[in-house]
């Protein structure tokens, strides 16, 4: 993993008087899952959004695939998989004919029932999109990122308010991807999300990197340097035990 698929240097977001992004800079390489973790407001969706296009930056630089994003956003629009909010669907049309409406405006033919085998929805194609659960609606967004081909996803809290199940098969869908050889960016605030997918982490808080490696490394650097929890760590946790009771199935149709 050597291939620089995304970089952000120096990237700066005022909104009027607020700095909302204060000049970071990462790397994103090819064929990695890339977190940016932090609390609410820090800065992460303003950073992926600018990389989409969808954001007009306020000072730095930012390449993907070798394209500047100043000389060449529509063809950085070409290569990359941007998810929707729910609100971008068409209420009346089914999943089929969704992935169909987007496939005309990619100009791409590709197979739906394909498209909804992968992530798990072929029994739904002719459901509408206001039909699904939270969770199927999260899986099939995340479908529509793929409709491109693109090279890099973006991923922006995609497991908020889902299940622990719904949450987990989620995971499994974006290992899968990333498996066909796209890199995947995500956001997040769930740590233990972040631990299970992410080979690298950048945290932001107000705006700034405060830490960037993978999830072991600054593990390690935080027990060496003293730090130590001030409870015994059991061998499971409580989402263990509603998994074990509840099981993995998912409980959305
Ligand atoms: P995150 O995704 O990490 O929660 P955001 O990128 O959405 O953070 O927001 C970062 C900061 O910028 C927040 O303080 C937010 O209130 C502010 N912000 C985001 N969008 C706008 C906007 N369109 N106008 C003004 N302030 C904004
Ligand atoms: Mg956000």
């Amino acid at each position: 993993m050597t291939n620089k698929i995304i970089s952000v240097k120096n990237l700066v977001k005022n909104y009027g008087n607020f700095e909302a992004v204060k000049g970071i800079s990462f790397d994103v390489f090819e064929g990695e899952i890339f977190g940016l973790l932090g609390p609410n407001g820090a800065g992460k969706s303003t950073t992926l959004e600018i990389i989409e296009t969808l954001r007009q930056k306020s000072g730095g630089e930012v390449i993907v695939d070798g394209l500047n994003l100043d000389q060449h956003p529509n063809e950085i629009k070409r290569i990359i998989g941007v998810q929707l909010q729910s609100s971008g669907y068409y209420p009346d049309l089914n999943l089929v004919e969704l992935i169909e409406l987007f496939c005309g405006l990619y100009n791409r033919t590709i197979h739906p029932h394909e498209l909804l085998e992968m992530v798990n929805l072929k029994e739904k194609a002719k459901s509408r999109y206001k039909e699904l659960s939270g969770g199927q609606k999260q899986r099939f967004s995340v479908a529509t990122t793929l409709i491109n081909q693109p090279r890099v996803i973006f991923l922006d809290e995609p497991t908020t308010g889902l299940d622990p199940q719904a949450r987990r098969s989620l995971w499994e869908l974006i290992l899968k991807i990333r498996e066909n050889g796209t890199t995947v960016i995500i956001t997040t605030h769930y740590m233990d999300e972040a631990e299970y997918l992410c080979d690298r982490v950048a945290i932001i808080d107000s705006g700034k990197i405060i830490a960037l490696d993978t999830p072991d490394k600054l593990i390690d650097n935080l027990v060496a340097s003293g730090f130590e929890r001030t409870r015994e760590v059991k061998k499971a946790n409580l989402e263990d035990v509603f998994i074990n009771l509840t099981g993995h199935t998912l409980r959305e149709d």
